[in-house]
């Protein structure tokens, strides 16, 4: 058992009944901290570590044992999110543990740009890793995120080679993700992994834009609009085409 007693981390929040972050209903633990800086982001706040609040394993441990039934009644779980939970790997761990021993079902909801953080004890006490590919085009993984692709895609490789359940991630942004020849790239590359088990087309949305004003950050995408639904249905047919199934 790799819990260690007293284990403490900064998260952000904790939402009690997650619905889109993996399957069922979801605790999700909102970790602090993150390198990347997605022009898309929704949760600009989660950046800074040190922005959370820090608690112990042993609190949201506790916290989560009072939703045990209730979270596998629907056969959900615990999903770690953020920000980008491998900033924290050791408390990540030592709370999937806490998780896995309580029997329940547990997500890791990760960029994999720090993919060389998390040891396989810790991926071992995830059951899925929900892993969002920013975009497939080198150069424009850069200009989104600001950090390089190839740590995702080393880390892929590494989920793939240990068999382990990944549902892959995309957030689709006019104008900036929506490029159709990088989206082939990316199903083609999936495709061939041979552990995605499900591919999420998200579409951009604006609900974190305010958070942009409050922290007076620059909003590269204020003037860009929510996908249209053909743009989605067009991208999830493009992974479907490769055999994966896309929602
Ligand atoms: S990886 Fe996630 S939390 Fe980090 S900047 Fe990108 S969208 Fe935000």
């Amino acid at each position: 058992m790799v819990v260690a007693e007293g284990a403490q981390g900064y998260i952000h929040s904790v939402e009690t009944a997650g619905a889109v972050d993996g399957p069922g209903l979801r605790f999700v633990v909102f970790t602090t901290g993150c390198p990347l800086q997605c022009a898309y982001c929704h949760n600009p706040d989660s950046r800074h570590m040190k922005n959370g609040y820090m608690a112990t394993t042993a609190e949201l441990l506790t916290e989560i044992a009072q939703y045990r039934d209730f979270l596998t009644s629907t056969n959900g779980g615990v999903t770690i999110s953020g920000g980008e939970p491998l900033c924290q790997p050791h408390f990540v761990r030592a709370l999937l543990g806490g998780c896995k021993a309580m029997g329940l079902h547990t997500a890791i909801d990760t960029s994999g740009y720090l993919g060389e953080a998390a040891d396989d004890t810790l991926l071992d006490m995830a059951d899925l890793v929900l892993l969002c590919v920013k975009s497939f085009d080198p150069q424009a993984h850069v200009d989104i995120t600001g950090a390089p692709l190839h740590p995702t895609l080393t880390f892929a490789q590494r989920l793939a080679r240990r068999g382990q359940d990944v549902w892959l991630r995309y957030v689709l942004v006019p104008g900036l993700t929506d490029n159709w020849g990088a989206i082939e790239g990316l199903a083609g590359y999936a495709a061939k992994l041979g552990n995605i088990r499900r591919v999420e087309i998200l579409p951009f949305h604006k609900m974190g834009e305010y958070k942009y004003e409050e922290l007076g950050l620059p909003y590269r995408l204020k003037a860009t609009p929510p996908p249209p639904p053909e743009d989605i249905a067009r991208a999830r047919s493009i992974f479907a085409q490769y055999g994966l199934d896309a929602v």
